[in-house]
Parts: structure tokens; sequence; C-alpha cells
């Protein structure tokens, strides 16, 4: 109920997403720095997962995910704020230097922390990518981006529906099998790949999948 444009006062804009803008702001109260993503709310299927992502955001907490503080409605567009991580993405830090062995060691121990976590919760990330993983200077990582989140449940402990980045894709994720949290393994492999070669494996190849 609270509006959010008297609680936080923006900063600067630091990027787009499918989906809509992210900037940097100031929590007026507490003077801490918070990131909003700006999402426009058109067609009922963006809404669906759009709502997917903020539930489970918000039961999914781990020092190893980039944590969800709020969320409001202004205008027709979601605001999700989330803690603010000043190190940028991983992508932005593989295109700018390279990563010594122990980097990419710790910076992997910390998002299979993640994964380990969700994966405990039934829950496959489904869009591990260099891009969805940011850091901070205080030399913390996370993984960001639960859109394409999935929730297992007794009844459906696979999945089959095609999700993700088709660089990054588990070949089960891009023939539309039936799949579980492995394949997110996958995915990660291909991040270790990028940390190595300082880019994703096949990128200009097209790809033919026999579906
Ligand atoms: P998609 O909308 O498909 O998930 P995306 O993951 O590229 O796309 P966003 O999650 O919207 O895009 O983020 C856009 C950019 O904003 C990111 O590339 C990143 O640089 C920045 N960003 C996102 N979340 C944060 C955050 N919590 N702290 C700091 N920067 C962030």
């Amino acid at each position: 109920m609270e509006n959010p444009m008297m609680k936080y006062t923006e900063l600067e804009y630091i990027g787009r997403g499918t989906f809509g803008d992210v900037c940097r702001a100031l929590d007026n109260a507490t003077g801490g720095q918070v990131a909003i993503k700006k999402i426009n709310l058109q067609g009922p299927r963006k809404k669906e997962l759009k709502v997917n992502e903020l539930m489970l955001m918000k039961t999914n907490k781990n020092p190893n995910l980039v944590n969800y503080l709020d969320s409001y409605l202004v205008d027709g567009q979601l605001w999700l704020v989330m803690e603010y991580m000043d190190g940028g993405t991983l992508s932005d830090v593989i295109s700018e230097t390279y990563l010594s062995e122990d980097e990419m060691a710790a910076i992997s121990r910390e998002c299979l922390q993640g994964l380990d976590f969700l994966h405990s919760n039934h829950v496959i990330h489904r869009d591990v990518k260099s891009s969805n993983i940011l850091l901070r200077t205080d030399g913390s990582v996370k993984l960001v981006d639960s859109g394409p989140f999935a929730q297992l449940t007794p009844e459906q402990s696979r999945q089959s529906s095609v999700a993700g980045t088709s660089g990054w894709m588990a070949p089960e994720v891009a023939t539309g099998q039936p799949y579980g949290p492995k394949v997110d393994i996958w995915f990660f492999g291909i991040v270790g790949i990028e940390m190595v070669e300082r880019e994703v494996p096949y990128r200009n190849k097209t790809v033919s999948v026999p579906f």
C-alpha cells in the first residue's frame, strides 16, 4: 500500500532486462542502496511469469541468492525491490578481466551453494549463466533471475518445458524431454567454460534440435 516513490530515491539506471529496466535507488529510511526492477505487466502470460518470480523469490532466501526485499504495483508496472549488488554481473567481469583459478573456484563454490539450496527446496533455476550471477565488492556471489524457476512437487517431479538461454541449455531442456534439477549443473558447466575461455561454446553455431 505504501508509495515506493516516497520510500526510495532513484539514483541511476543500471540496465535493461527482457521485461523492463533496473535502477539503483536509496532506501530513504536506512540510507542503504537497493536495486529496483520495473516490470511491465502487459499480457496475462507475463503476469503469470512475474507472479511466479515474485513468489519464488519471496520463499527462497539464501546468502547465495539475490535477496528480494519488497514489491509494489505502480501504474501497471510491478516493481521488485532487491538487494543491490555493487560488483555487477559475472559476465561483465569475464569480459573485462582474466579470473585466476582461485577466483573461479570461489565463484563456483558460491553458485553451487545457491543451487544446492534451490535443489534441496525442489526448485530448478533453469537460467544459470554469467549474466545471472551478481557480485558484490565485499566478495559475495549470488544467483539472480528467478523468472524461469520451476517448483517441483510430489505430483510433478520432472519438468519438460523449454526454458533458459540457448547457449547454456542442457540438451534435455532444449529438446523438451523430462528433466530434473541436474540440468542446472549443465547450465553451470557452461558458466565454468565461460570463466576459462571467456566465451560461451558454439556461440555462433546454428543448432538443429530434433523435436
Ligand atoms: P531478464 O529480464 O530476461 O531476466 P536480465 O537478467 O538480463 O534479463 P535483469 O534481471 O532485468 O535482466 O537485469 C538487467 C541488468 O540490471 C543486469 O544485467 C544487471 O546488470 C543489473 N541488475 C539486475 N539486478 C541487479 C541487482 N540486484 N543489483 C545490481 N544490478 C542488478
